[in-house]
């Protein structure tokens, strides 16, 4: 931790940073230069709380030096970490694609929709039970019922499901129903308890970026829920709000390559929040596995104009046919399959 001071500080308030870092377990080193008087604090920095220092008189800055997240740091853990979701890996040379409806809605549609993602190649589902939706007087989901018919839908062809808790009340049901992978959807990046508790089992976690999350509260977010012992974390870059309204959201593929660099963890893309639209899924799955996705998370429906839930940018099941048939030609080229 670096600690500037302003140009006109006084001995006296050098003197109280260094007694206050004394007191957080860190000796103090100071040097005086002719504008600025920089101090530099030795030490765990983990235990140096910035704020506090902040707010003493005389103090322009601080700067930590170290990172501020660590089980999930690439510096902690080298190699790549692979995430094993029911028996299928998600981080190693295979790109997988997570494909399924937008929300759970009823028993033909899921089996319908279970059939399209096996039938295309897909060896995992996803579908929410619990959504989260922006007007509460929209379809908030099939609940506890939902977890049924998604289990008996995926079952029938071995898919591992991936489904969204949202309250932690309900984590102890998803817990019952075996759920494979439990997503944390962009609303509840930083709900720090929900995130806590998910650490507290050991089920894999799909952890959605916030919508205006910064790379670095998002790496804290999934500190969060490693700091529980649960590391089977996986990112997910969902697009970001931006000003640009001809798209739902403005898919961040920058964020693929800084993360993959600054975390062991897999990383994956939906590109089917990000453009919002059916017709922008192709070309942003594509920009994803070629920046270095390990996998996608595509909605589609048995029959998107039906669907009760983001309708608009479903796929359905023949296009996502086409699209794994684009991503096989796409992963042959950089060297990795699907
Ligand atoms: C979803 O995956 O259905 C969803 C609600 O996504 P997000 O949290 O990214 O909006
Ligand atoms: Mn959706």
């Amino acid at each position: 931790m670096i600690i500037i001071m302003n140009g006109d500080t006084t001995d006296a308030q050098i003197e109280q940073v260094v007694a206050r870092l004394k007191t957080m377990g860190c000796e103090a080193n100071v040097s005086r230069g002719i504008e600025r008087t920089v101090i530099g604090a030795i030490g765990d920095e983990s235990k140096i709380d910035k704020e506090l220092l902040q707010a003493l008189p005389g103090v322009e800055d601080v700067i930590r030096v170290m990172k501020p997240y660590k089980i999930v740091a690439r510096s902690y853990h080298k190699e790549d970490t692979v995430v094993d979701i029911g028996g299928i890996k998600i981080g190693g040379n295979t790109v997988q694609v997570i494909a399924g409806p937008c929300s759970v809605e009823t028993q033909p549609q899921m089996d319908a929709a279970a059939a399209g993602v096996a039938a295309a190649g897909c060896r995992l589902m996803r579908g929410g039970a619990f959504k989260p939706r922006t007007s509460p007087y929209t379809f908030q989901g099939a609940g506890v019922e939902g977890l049924k018919m998604f289990r008996q839908a995926a079952q029938a062809h071995q898919l591992p499901i991936v489904t969204e808790l949202m309250d932690v009340r309900m984590l102890d049901t998803f817990l019952e129903h075996e759920v494979d992978c439990i997503q944390i959807g962009t609303r509840n990046m930083q709900n720090f308890d929900l995130l806590k508790e998910v650490g507290r089992c050991k089920t894999p976690v799909i952890l959605k970026r916030g919508m205006s999350a910064t790379i670095s509260e998002w790496l804290m977010a999934a500190e969060y829920i490693a700091a529980g012992g649960n590391h089977n974390i996986i990112f997910c870059e969902r697009g970001v709000r931006s000003f640009e309204t001809y798209y739902r959201n403005m898919l961040d593929v920058t964020a693929i390559p800084v993360l993959k660099r600054e975390t062991h963890l897999p990383v994956i893309v939906d590109p089917s929040h990000a453009g919002g639209k059916s017709w922008m899924v192709a070309a942003l799955s594509k920009a994803a596995v070629a920046a270095g996705a390990d996998g996608l998370l595509v909605e589609m429906h048995p029959s998107p104009c039906e669907a009760w839930c983001d309708a608009d940018q479903a796929l359905d099941p023949q296009q996502l046919v086409q699209l794994m048939a684009d991503l096989r030609l796409l992963t042959q080229a950089i060297g990795r399959d699907i």
